[in-house]
């Protein structure tokens, strides 16, 4: 996997000063209660003979899916096939990569991803991003939280700070770390700093987070903190892991999406994926016997 430092995106952005020009004030998501003001769509995420190249490279052939809201789904496939390509896709990361081209349609819930009217912005608010290492901002707990919500305007100290531990309630660090907020996030465990980034993710209320290999840089039981949570996320958002590892693949997602050289070649339900695959490829892949 090539991974690639994002900088303007919410997610990852550099640590600057938040914009003289407040963006809009942000959306508000389904209550406690479970009331919303819309009902998310059935499918989350689609894709339709979606090509992507890198120059003359292409990374993805005619990738064509359709990923259910509130639901965890697992991208596999050997190294260099396309998954972290075609995760980057659904908030347009790969935008940031000099001569990337597309052909095709990506969807999240109705937004055309690649019309040029769709607001960047605004897209990787609503699809955020958890990377394989953990990259927290050189910044205060609170700050790296409460990063996101500044950049789109937010300026209440009340509504911040609520926003603050309620991402960090959701995220399974708030009480390790309440009552030092204030300390320097680099100073946590890797299994922190990930949770970390992704209370940083769910601070300005994304519906869909994509995750990178969230795990593979972390040790055995750090990892499993993040599955746990992977499991307990996906009730309130739509969850899509890329990874390598087939067992990960198997304890945290519904649905699974098996790649080979950029192409698709199988998805499904993940447990009849792993024991009935309905490709010969699939099988061989998931057996051993290449990748
Ligand atoms: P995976 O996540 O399955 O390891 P990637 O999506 O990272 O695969 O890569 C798919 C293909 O795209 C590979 O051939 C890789 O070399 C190429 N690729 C990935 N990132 C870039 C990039 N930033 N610039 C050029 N080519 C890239």
């Amino acid at each position: 996997m090539i991974e690639t430092r994002p900088t303007p995106d919410i997610a990852a952005a550099p640590p600057a000063d938040p914009p003289a020009t407040p963006r809009p004030s942000l959306p508000v998501r389904a209550t406690e209660s479970g009331a919303a003001s819309a009902l998310p769509p059935r499918v989350a995420l689609s894709a339709r003979k979606f090509n992507l190249y890198y120059g003359t490279n292409q990374a993805l052939r005619a990738v064509s899916l359709e990923l259910p809201a509130h639901s965890v789904s697992a991208i596999i496939g050997p190294s260099g096939c396309g998954k972290s390509t075609l995760l980057r896709s659904f908030n347009r990361m790969n935008d940031l990569i000099p001569g990337v081209r597309t052909e095709g349609v990506v969807q999240v819930g109705d937004v055309n991803v690649f019309a040029p009217a769709t607001d960047v912005v605004e897209l990787r608010r609503r699809v955020g991003m958890v990377f394989q290492r953990p990259n927290p901002f050189p910044k205060s707990i609170f700050e790296n939280v409460a990063f996101g919500l500044r950049l789109l305007g937010l300026r209440n100290r009340g509504e911040i700070e609520a926003r603050v531990e309620r991402s960090l309630l959701q995220a399974a660090l708030w009480t390790e770390v309440r009552d030092r907020l204030e300390r320097p996030a680099l100073q946590l465990s890797g299994g922190q700093q990930q949770r970390l980034c992704i209370a940083r993710c769910l601070a300005v209320e994304p519906d869909v987070v994509l995750m990178d290999e969230p795990a593979s840089a972390l040790d055995p039981t750090a990892t499993a903190r993040i599955e746990e949570l992977i499991l307990e996320l996906k009730a309130r958002y739509t969850i899509v892991v890329v990874t390598h590892n087939m067992q990960q693949a198997a304890r945290v997602s519904d649905r699974t999406a098996f790649m080979l050289n950029g192409e698709l070649i199988e998805i499904g339900e993940t447990r009849a994926l792993f024991t009935r695959p309905g490709k010969k490829l699939t099988e061989d892949y998931i057996t051993g016997r290449f990748g």
